[in-house]
């Protein structure tokens, strides 16, 4: 039996979507070959032992679901047991940190795994703090000449001494509507839509609330497309899907609580588009150095402009996710993207040895 070591949880504010990422991935896991040990990592950054899963649950009851998503001390039913990280170390086991956000996301696990020489599932160091970092994603994107929309990098420093000097950078390079993002985080937490100078400055103000670093993006009226990757050094890519909007955009709680989210698999775009798209969602990937999976974000206008947005290094995994939904559209089940995964982690523990 292979033994996998299932983490989720985690201190940033996307927790919760991981424990749902967490539980369709336990669901699926094909436990003829493996057996599941989960590890849930507390918002305080405790590690808790739970369950070791031998066949699939019946509930969610049993990943302790309510208590992951709950305030953790309106739960006096959980019996786990905290450890130390490098407890979960064991030989030929690998572990699947199914955590969005940083502090699961953004290299620092990834950094704690190579620490312990444990193979993983996923981008490694610097595929996972490019990929969350909206900065420095651009920055590279840059460099690989992949087109994506204009920007100002803010320094929490910066706009705390000289605010004036900030406003007038960002109302000089860019036209409202601006969009103002933490640079760290991801499921629309801290981003907001502004329209003047007014909004402007209490969108820096939340941004800042989660990061010292922000990025405010000129705003465009665009559909929304979303390519898969899956690979190593050879990657794969999918058709892209769409996400179909009602709202200006989708913040945390359409996205989530209230499933407003609609999805067209596959988007109906024209063929040179998919193409570049496909192209673009590549280079990203090779240029960030990404491996196993990622999910790319792009903008698609009315005159056809395609701008890439963003990479995604753990993407949303539940059944119901964009991720999982392009490749099953590419004809892999959610049961074996999860087994391709495991076998691309392994693969790339072996030649890092
Ligand atoms: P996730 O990781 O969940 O995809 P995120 O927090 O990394 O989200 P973005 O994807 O950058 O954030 O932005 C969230 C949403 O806000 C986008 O899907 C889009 O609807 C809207 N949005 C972001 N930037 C822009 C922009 N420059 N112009 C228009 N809409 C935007
Ligand atoms: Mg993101
Ligand atoms: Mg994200
Ligand atoms: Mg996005």
């Amino acid at each position: 039996m292979k033994k996998i070591v299932l983490i989720y949880g985690g201190r940033s504010a996307e927790r919760e979507v991981s424990v749902w990422s967490a539980f369709s991935v336990l669901k699926a896991m094909d436990y003829t070959q493996v057996e599941v040990q989960t590890v849930f990592i507390s918002k305080e950054g405790d590690w808790v032992k739970g369950t070791l899963f031998t066949a699939p649950p019946k509930n969610e009851g049993e990943l302790h679901l309510s208590y992951a998503i709950s305030k953790e001390d309106d739960a006096p039913d959980y019996t786990g047991v905290i450890i130390s990280p490098s407890e979960i170390y064991e030989k030929g086991a690998i572990a699947f940190p199914v955590l969005h956000g940083p502090m699961g996301e953004d290299g620092t696990i990834q950094g704690f795994f190579e620490t312990i020489k444990m193979a993983y599932v996923g981008s490694g160091v610097l595929a996972s703090a490019n990929g969350m970092d909206k900065i420095m994603t651009k920055h590279l994107l840059q460099v690989a000449g992949i087109p994506q929309v204009p920007f100002v990098p803010v320094l929490r420093n910066e706009w705390k001494t000289s605010p004036k000097t900030i406003f007038d950078l960002c109302e000089g390079t860019l036209v409202y509507p601006l969009f103002v993002k933490p640079a760290n985080m991801g499921s629309s937490v801290g981003i907001s839509k502004v329209e003047n100078r007014q909004e402007l400055q209490k969108a820096f103000e939340l941004a800042f609330e989660y990061d010292s670093r922000v990025i405010v993006e000129q705003g465009i009226d665009a559909r929304e497309i979303e390519i898969g990757l899956l690979g190593n050094e050879e990657v794969k890519t999918t058709l892209p899907g769409e996400i179909v909007k009602e709202a200006a955009f989708y913040d945390y709680n359409e996205k989530y609580i209230d499933n407003k989210i609609q999805m067209a698999i596959p988007a109906e775009v024209e063929s040179e588009i998919v193409v570049k798209a496909r192209e673009y969602a590549k280079r990203a990937f090779q240029i960030l150095d990404g491996s196993g999976l990622s999910r790319a974000d792009f903008f698609l206008t009315k005159n056809g402009e395609l701008f890439l947005n963003e990479l995604n290094t753990m993407p949303g995994f539940t059944q119901f996710s964009m991720y999982p939904l392009l490749w099953e559209n590419m004809g892999l089940s959610y049961s074996d993207l999860i087994k391709e995964l495991i076998t691309l982690g392994e693969k790339r523990f072996e030649v890092r040895q």
